[in-house]
């Protein structure tokens, strides 16, 4: 009984002993950045950073499903009515997401492919750092590195920003996050919106 009782004993600390492991290896959270919007919190994992934004609980309207603010879904029809004019079609695979949302596609997708968090911080935002928490985002057409050969990738190049859309992950971006030329973020036709965003 009492060997059962100690194996149970170290069991039960062992396991601790994991958790707390864990824990040191966790990138902390650094209250503040260093550029010159000092409200902008972020965590890195590795060499990529990911800015923090807060879960919108506001109304949304809806395109292809997609729910996005209202004022962002109507500048997202103004400029794919354009986009239709010249025989391009844009349409939203993603907008609006919850952390539930987001913590399926970086924690669950994450373990299911065998990626660290590093690695997985250099494709998607760990829970609570991610633009589309903001509904101020669309992803448009196609989540594949091909969109970037495609006529509405070229398209949104040139025109994107007229509507008030600028690409949130260039190539080269100071975040380090891979190049995603699907991924638009609405900071409004005068740049209204854009300290809605960091960096
Ligand atoms: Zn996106």
């Amino acid at each position: 009984m009492n060997i059962l009782i100690v194996t149970f004993v170290v069991l039960v600390s062992c396991f601790g002993c994991t958790l707390a492991g864990e824990k040191v290896n966790t990138p902390k959270i650094n209250p503040l950045n260093t550029t010159t919007k000092t409200k902008c919190k972020y965590i890195e994992y590795g060499q990529h950073r990911h800015y923090k934004y807060e879960q919108y609980s506001g109304a949304l309207d809806y395109i292809d499903g997609k729910g996005l603010r209202p004022e962002v879904a109507k500048a997202f029809l103004e400029m794919a009515e354009a986009a239709s004019n010249q025989g391009i079609t844009l349409s939203v695979v993603s907008g609006y997401r919850s952390y539930n949302d987001q913590e399926y596609l970086f924690e669950d997708l994450r373990m299911a492919k065998g990626q660290t968090k590093e690695e997985r911080a250099y494709v998607s935002a760990p829970v609570g750092y991610s633009e589309h928490s903001t509904a101020r985002v669309v992803d448009i057409n196609d989540v594949e590195d091909r969109f970037v050969d495609t006529e509405a990738y070229r398209w949104l190049q040139n025109n994107a920003n007229k509507y008030g859309f600028e690409l949130s992950f260039p190539k080269g971006n100071s975040q380090n996050i891979s190049f995603e030329p699907w991924h638009w973020r609405y900071v409004g036709k005068d740049g209204e919106f854009k300290d809605q965003f960091c960096p």
